[in-house]
């Protein structure tokens, strides 16, 4: 994540340097649209006024102490999945009563933040007192207007909570068995309180949580009961605790059996809810959850433009390597088919479908190498992470991801999930892997791992913030992954080949691959919820102008289907983060070391960019 020291002070000429071989005036562009329009909107903020500020700073704090006690109580998985674990004998059944409780909560807090001058409080509380407000007025907005608990049966989901707990160590043998008995207390009535909320569904939503709930079944029949089977208790419990355990596998399958026997034979193609949200809630779904700063549209109009630019830049660098691959063929006609055919040639190297995780295992350890020896990054590697098989409940949205350990718990283990291909025919299963090749297996690990969401969450749990730790921000989050891959091949990772120059272009090709396939998440998602794009569009934009191959588009499309304004997060922090680096750098370029950039910017947790950026600006 580290600038490598020959290039302080001097990031952009290295960052361009692969661009001026091929155009130098695209090289002035980019540049150009790197320092411009990111931050339109930001408000300096009126200073605190000296020892005023202090009544009104403790009386925040205690706030916010009320304030994550009372959010434990509202949401209690999220207390368990965060390693609070005096929750974790309890679910919600998710009623109107439930979401009447919700709304008190989000007004009685938004009430008291109104009651606290956020002027006059010091920068680190005016950064958690905006996170709070944004995160009250996203629950409010998601349970009166987006209610989604309507039409997504996919939300309902327990396998993911007494998995954790189930894989946790904190607790072990009867004594675990006894937490999980008394929380699944209330499956059958949440379950039939689930059927009651689901009103118009999606297709789309429908068929997902069938899938995962066959795996959520699996949890409780399989590996619950198991555990319970080994465990040494009296008979007369063990009894009572498999009668409870056989009405939440009931339950779980009841709802599978209404979901794909009742309700999806119901829905005609004019009754089923559209898996678009619209203009509207995108904007406001964005706004909350991705950035204030920048628009939706706005975004989406940034890649646009840097969607044309990379393909220029790739073909820039495609062209040379024409001759080389295919000295007797003439070169075609059409500049998009002939980056096409270099990428093809070079994605043909990818490891066999067997050895996905050998692969995983084996990069990382280079990863941390590389980041030591440019000094760009401190990595603690005391923290554990393992490479396993995506759990089935978690199948379905992606093909690798990461599960973090919860901010009370971050001495646990990091979970890299890597989705096994087992049932890809031999067909999918070459397109899956030209799509993670040799080349961009490393951009994805990079991504995932080290320096990218392993590393990040690591820092993020040090944070001296609570707030900052709990309330992660997607563009945050996501933006720094892919700020990182990009920072990685800045520092001239993939250069050290035996064969350096080939190593380096090809490396250079598939990052640019890669990244256009993050320019066209989020061209895909608005053009899919706002403008109303077809799956034919959809994939000819991916397939035709990203060079996707066809496995990964359509998986692509599918997951655009089933979630909201992520997919653009990627793109819009990563702009957020590239252009408070070179904000930063250009007020003192003498200064500016990229690691300590790093590890401060790290340091303040996942908070929207544009509040780290304004705490960084004003030196706290
Ligand atoms: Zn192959
Ligand atoms: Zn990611």
């Amino acid at each position: 994540m580290k600038e490598i020291q020959q290039v302080h002070g001097n990031l952009s000429s290295k960052l361009y340097r692969m661009k001026i071989k091929g155009s130098g005036r695209m090289a002035q562009r980019m540049l150009i649209f790197f320092f411009t329009g990111i931050f339109f909107s930001c408000n300096p903020g009126k200073k605190p006024a000296g020892n005023v500020s202090i009544p009104q700073d403790s009386r925040f704090e205690k706030l916010t102490e009320v304030f994550i006690e009372d959010l434990w109580k509202t949401y209690p998985s999220w207390a368990s999945g965060e390693g609070n674990h005096s929750f974790d004998t309890v679910i919600v059944v998710p009623d109107e009563e439930s979401r009447q409780r919700e709304l008190e909560f989000c007004r009685r807090y938004l009430d008291s933040l109104k009651r606290i001058d956020e002027y006059a409080i010091e920068p680190l509380h005016r950064a958690e007192y905006r996170v709070m407000l944004n995160e009250l007025q996203a629950i409010e907005w998601s349970v009166r207007d987006f209610r989604e608990y309507r039409w997504n049966p996919a939300m309902y989901n327990i396998g993911e909570s007494f998995d954790k707990i189930l894989k946790g160590d904190y607790i072990t043998g009867a004594d675990k068995i006894r937490i999980l008995y008394r929380r699944m207390k209330n499956i059958p009535d949440y379950y039939l309180s689930v059927q009651n909320n689901i009103d118009l569904p999606t297709f789309e939503h429908t068929r997902l949580a069938i899938d995962q709930h066959k795996g959520t079944v699996g949890i409780f029949d399989k590996e619950i009961r198991d555990s319970l089977n080994r465990c040494s208790i009296g008979e007369h419990e063990k009894q009572m605790i498999e009668e409870r355990l056989n009405k939440a596998v009931d339950a779980i399958r009841g709802y599978i059996d209404w979901l794909e026997k009742s309700l999806l034979p119901s829905l005609t193609a004019e009754k089923a809810r559209s898996f678009r949200i619209g203009k509207e809630n995108y904007f406001t779904k964005f706004g909350f959850e991705i950035s204030r700063i920048n628009t939706a549209e706005g975004i989406y109009r940034k890649a646009i433009l840097y969607k044309s630019l990379i393909q220029e830049e790739l073909l820039h660098m495609c062209l040379p390597q024409w001759k080389k691959y295919f000295p007797r063929q003439p070169q075609p006609e059409n500049k998009l088919a002939l980056t096409r055919k270099i990428i093809d040639t070079l994605s043909a190297i990818h490891p066999h479908r067997d050895s996905l995780m050998v692969e995983v295992r084996r990069q990382l350890p280079a990863l941390v190498n590389f980041i030591k020896k440019n000094d760009l990054l401190t990595i603690d590697e005391t923290k554990p992470l393992v490479i396993h098989e995506t759990p089935e409940y978690l199948r379905g949205i992606s093909g690798a991801s990461i599960s973090a350990p919860g901010f009370f718990e971050k001495e646990d283990t990091t979970y890299y999930n890597v989705t096994p291909l087992t049932g890809f025919s031999s067909a999918e299963a070459e397109s899956y892997l030209r799509e993670y090749n040799r080349y961009t297996m490393q951009i994805l690990n990079i991504h995932e791992a080290i320096p990218g969401h392993y590393t990040q969450l690591a820092y993020s749990n040090q944070s001296k913030s609570v707030i900052s730790g709990l309330f992660h921000n997607t563009a945050m989050v996501e933006g720094w992954a892919v700020y990182s891959e990009r920072m990685m091949m800045e520092s001239g990772y993939g250069n050290k080949n035996n064969e350096p120059d080939v190593m380096d272009t090809a490396m250079w090709i598939l990052y640019y691959k890669w990244h256009l396939r993050v320019i066209c998440n989020t061209i895909l998602d608005y053009s899919i919820h706002v403008l109303g794009m077809s799956e034919t569009d959809a994939l000819n934009l991916l397939v035709n102008e990203a060079f996707q191959q066809d496995t990964e588009a359509r998986e692509k499309w599918k997951r655009a289907t089933l979630t909201q304004v992520q997919l653009a997060s990627y793109f819009t922090g990563y702009l957020e983060i590239y252009a408070l680096r070179e904000e930063i750098e250009n007020r003192n370029r003498k200064e500016f070391n990229l690691k300590k950039f790093h590890e401060k910017f790290l340091g303040y947790g996942s908070m929207p960019v544009s509040i780290i950026r304004q705490l960084m600006l004003e030196g706290n």
